[in-house]
């Protein structure tokens, strides 16, 4: 089958990154993580110190996005792709609890979008990738060949981000995450542009009770029915 465009959005924290890597990873497809790019600007804005107290003025982050270069590159050693924010890698920061509290309010802002969609698209022009986000399927690739949209239980869904992070070393509590997870489903789902909403043709994968294992095999599965129906 010729290369295609998967866009795979979806609540948060609901496993879309880890199921998008294994996707791309066995299908030699490129990943891009449009949630990575939205974390970059708030994790500059914070630097700069124009979001503070979980406040900031619009236009001084539209004001600082031409400062702002993005790009990923695949890392051998985690076989999965890190985000440069200016030349720095900065794939640890961007998962800090003081950016995921602030990045659905920066997300929401017109001119931040327009400017991580046109990268995203640019990204996407030669297919042959999985990007996961909110609007990937219902406005940054309407064509996309593939469409999922994930979902899981909240409580699943805090428990497993609390584990990564604790993982990762981070001192979270597994309260603050849920909370964190309530606020940006609903700010994602209620903002004007380009909120999270299923797309009609999306086909919807509940994670809740599905090993990462399972997960890809229901995805191929998918794929390898769309090769069938189109050869
Ligand atoms: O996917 P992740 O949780 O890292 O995304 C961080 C935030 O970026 C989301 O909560 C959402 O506010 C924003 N986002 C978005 N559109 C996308 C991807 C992410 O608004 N396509």
């Amino acid at each position: 089958m010729s290369k295609i465009v998967i866009a795979i959005d979806g609540y948060s924290s609901c496993g879309k990154s880890t199921v998008a890597k294994a996707l791309a990873s066995h299908l030699g497809y490129a990943y891009a993580d449009s949630g990575a790019m939205y974390r970059c600007i708030t994790l500059y804005a914070i630097r700069k110190g124009v979001i503070k107290d979980h406040s900031f003025i619009e236009d001084e982050i539209i004001k600082l996005l031409p400062e702002i270069n993005l790009r990923f590159e695949f890392n051998p050693q985690t076989k999965s792709s890190d985000t440069y924010l200016n030349e720095e890698n900065v794939e640890k920061e961007i998962r800090q609890m003081i950016v995921s509290e602030n990045v659905s309010k920066v997300s929401a802002i017109h001119d931040v979008r327009v400017k991580m969609i046109a990268i995203q698209r640019e990204l996407g022009k030669d297919k042959g990738i999985v990007v996961d986000g909110r609007d990937i399927g219902t406005n940054v690739f309407p064509n996309a060949e593939l469409k999922l949209f994930m979902t899981a239980d909240p409580n699943i869904r805090a428990k497993r981000r609390y584990n990564e992070l604790k993982a990762k070393g981070q001192n979270v509590s597994l309260g603050d995450i849920r909370t964190n997870l309530d606020q940006r489903d609903y700010e994602d789902t209620h903002r004007k542009e380009n909120p999270l909403v299923q797309a009609k043709d999306a086909i919807v994968l509940d994670n809740s009770e599905l090993t990462r294992e399972q997960q890809l095999q229901f995805i191929l599965n998918i794929i390898q029915e769309l090769t069938l129906s189109t050869t």
